[in-house]
């Protein structure tokens, strides 16, 4: 809810407690944004593959999904690396493959 401080250093965090409402102080001296870590996936789930967390499942080496004609490429299929060099590069290969896929047809 809120990050509280003394006007030079984070003292305590205002925490809201989802399932009572209850509104809690975490003491604290400092406070880090911890995001990213659960891909943002759910609409794809009655159509592609994931994993336990969440990521879209490729076979190993392409960028090629349980369906044809579907790419993955960054952090959506990807929990070892998610870095925006990877992301990109994992891109590039899903740009490349869905352009040989298309080539591919009549
Ligand atoms: C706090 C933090 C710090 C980081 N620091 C670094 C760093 O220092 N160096 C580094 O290399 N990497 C860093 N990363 C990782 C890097 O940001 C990611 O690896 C990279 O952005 C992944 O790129 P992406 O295109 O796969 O996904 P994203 O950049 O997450 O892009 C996904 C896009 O899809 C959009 N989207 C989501 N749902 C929908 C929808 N339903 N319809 C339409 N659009 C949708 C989102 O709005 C977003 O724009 C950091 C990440 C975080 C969270």
């Amino acid at each position: 809810v809120e990050v509280i401080g003394d006007g030079q250093v984070v003292t305590s965090v205002k925490a809201l407690n989802k399932t009572t409402n209850e509104e809690i102080d975490i003491p604290a001296t400092g406070f880090f944004v911890a995001i990213g870590h659960k891909p943002n996936t759910d609409i794809f789930k009655d159509f592609l593959e994931l994993d336990q967390t969440g990521y879209i499942k490729n076979i190993p080496g392409t960028s090629k999904t349980n369906v044809a004609g579907v790419f993955v490429g960054g952090d959506a299929a990807d929990h070892v690396y998610r870095q925006a060099v990877t992301a990109a590069g994992t891109g590039c290969m899903a740009a490349l493959d869905a352009e040989r896929y298309l080539a591919s047809m009549d």
